[in-house]
Formats: C-alpha cells, structure tokens, sequence
C-alpha cells in the first residue's frame, strides 16, 4: 500500500473505482517524465496490479508512442470514453484527443474541461493504482489535479543537471503548497556506461539528485542509466520494463518500493 492512504473519493475528480493515484512530475520537459511513468506503468502490471495511465501532458502527449498504441478510443455513447490498453495497463492519453502534430492551444478553464473529462468519463473500471504523466512545470494540470482531486502523491523526476533540479525544486514546492505528498524524487539519466570501452561518464553531473532529496527530506526512489535500449524501446512502444534487463529490474524494484 501506498503509505497507507486511504481510498481517495471525497474529491470531485477521482475516478470511483480507483484506490490510489499517483502523479509524475517534473521541472523541466525532457528529463525523462514520461519514460519513468511508462515503465513504472508496465513494471506494476507486471507485479500483478490493475494500473491504469493517463497521458495529461498536453504539451507533447508521448504515451501513444511509448505504449505502441495510438487510435481515437470508443465512445459507444458519445459521453464515457473506453480506455485502450497496452502491455497490461489501462491507457489513456490527451494526444488521442488531438490531431497529431497540432498544439493544443487551451485556455485553463478548457483544460480543465479536458482533464475532467480524462479523469470521469473515461471508463477506467476497477484499478489498484491509476499514475498521471504530467506536463512539465507548474501550470493549470497540476493545479486542477492538485486542487480537484485527492492525490496519493507525487513522484518527481529529474536529472542530475543543475538547471533541471532548480525547476524540480518548485514543482517540489508546487506539490507541498497544494498539500499533495511528496513521495520521493527519481534520477534519471544518471550515468552513461560506454558501450564499448565499459567506462562510466556523469553526463549530467553525478550525486545532485541524491543530496537534493536529502536536503528536502524525500526519498531518492530510483536512479536510472542513460541508456540506449530504454530510448529505443521507448520509440519503439514497448516500454524496457517489458524486457527482463538490469533497466526492468530497476523499474520492477520500484513498483515493489511503491507498492509496500
Ligand atoms: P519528458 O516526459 O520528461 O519530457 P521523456 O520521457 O519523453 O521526457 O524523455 C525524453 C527523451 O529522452 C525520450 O526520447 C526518451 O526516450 C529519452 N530518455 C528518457 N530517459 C532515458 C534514459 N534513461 N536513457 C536514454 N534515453 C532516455
């Protein structure tokens, strides 16, 4: 169980038949967000847990790609929208909503319109754990979510990189305002193993995500390789954490750290 939070239904925007939902943030775009939240998303399925996944990154929804799935899901009556599903989890994403290559360029109360919508109309039926793939940053979603539904709390990912903690810092800060718990900070894009030569590299700089969580009090949860196959299984829709590599080993440890 997720610290033990009990099931959240007492907001507007939890979806009934989910008993824990969990957000993941970050700073700055591009730090890895969205492959954090598909691994971790698989790795769970594979744990045995019903997971859903809802892509609420407006900016660049990447979860069709990642997952491998991208159709308008049905509406059979034009009001509840069937979730897809891929690798054992339950998806949804904003970018079935739009146009492929076309921004969407939304005033918050229409996004707001829209995450309500991702959040009760879709059919997610029973899960144990429904994870949000935010946008990056701090705006409307994380607002709307932060305010209109009862979060069981936030995972934060970033790189070790100076300028990504900075931002990590205030989405941190975002989360304690809205009284959403933190429940640890993930490191990606750690270090770089040479495929060659063997050689380890900190292309980001090393240990900055690490003595950020300690200075904040929050767990350091995971620290993750760069690593080739993990963008390419990425690009390819079939998340790592499908395989059996150190990278899905790390991912199921984890789901299991979450899931105690
Ligand atoms: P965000 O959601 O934060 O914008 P993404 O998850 O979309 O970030 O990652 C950005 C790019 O970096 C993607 O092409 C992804 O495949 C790649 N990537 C993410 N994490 C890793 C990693 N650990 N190793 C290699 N490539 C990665």
């Amino acid at each position: 169980k997720f610290g033990g939070h009990a099931k959240p239904q007492s907001q507007p925007m939890n979806p009934a038949g989910v008993d824990r939902i969990l957000v993941v943030g970050s700073g700055k775009g591009g730090v890895g967000k969205s492959t954090v939240s598909a691994n971790l998303a698989v790795a769970l399925a594979r744990a045995g847990r019903r997971v859903g996944l809802l892509d609420a990154d407006i900016y660049g929804p990447s979860q069709p790609r990642m997952m491998g799935i991208n159709k308008r899901p049905a509406s059979p009556d034009g009001k509840t929208i069937i979730p897809l599903q891929a690798h054992g989890v339950t998806l949804m994403s904003i970018g079935f909503m739009l146009e492929e290559g076309k921004a969407a360029v939304w005033r918050g109360p229409m996004l707001m319109g829209a995450m309500q919508q991702m959040m009760t109309q879709v059919e997610w039926g029973e899960l144990d754990v429904l994870i949000i793939d935010l946008p990056p940053g701090t705006g409307d979603v994380q607002l709307t979510l932060g305010q209109k539904a009862e979060l069981t709390g936030a995972l934060i990912v970033s790189t070790p990189q100076d300028v990504a903690l900075l931002d990590a810092r205030k989405a941190i800060d975002m989360f304690q305002t809205l009284k959403v718990p933190i429940l640890g900070m993930i490191e990606n894009m750690s270090t770089y193993i040479c495929p060659t030569c063997g050689t380890e590299a900190h292309l980001f700089g090393h240990g900055g995500v690490a003595a950020e969580a300690e200075k904040l009090g929050v767990p350091l949860l995971a620290a993750l390789p760069i690593d080739l196959d993990t963008r390419l299984s990425g690009d390819a829709g079939t998340p790592i954490a499908a395989g059996d590599g150190p990278v899905a080993q790390g991912f199921a440890q984890l789901a299991d750290r979450l899931i105690k």
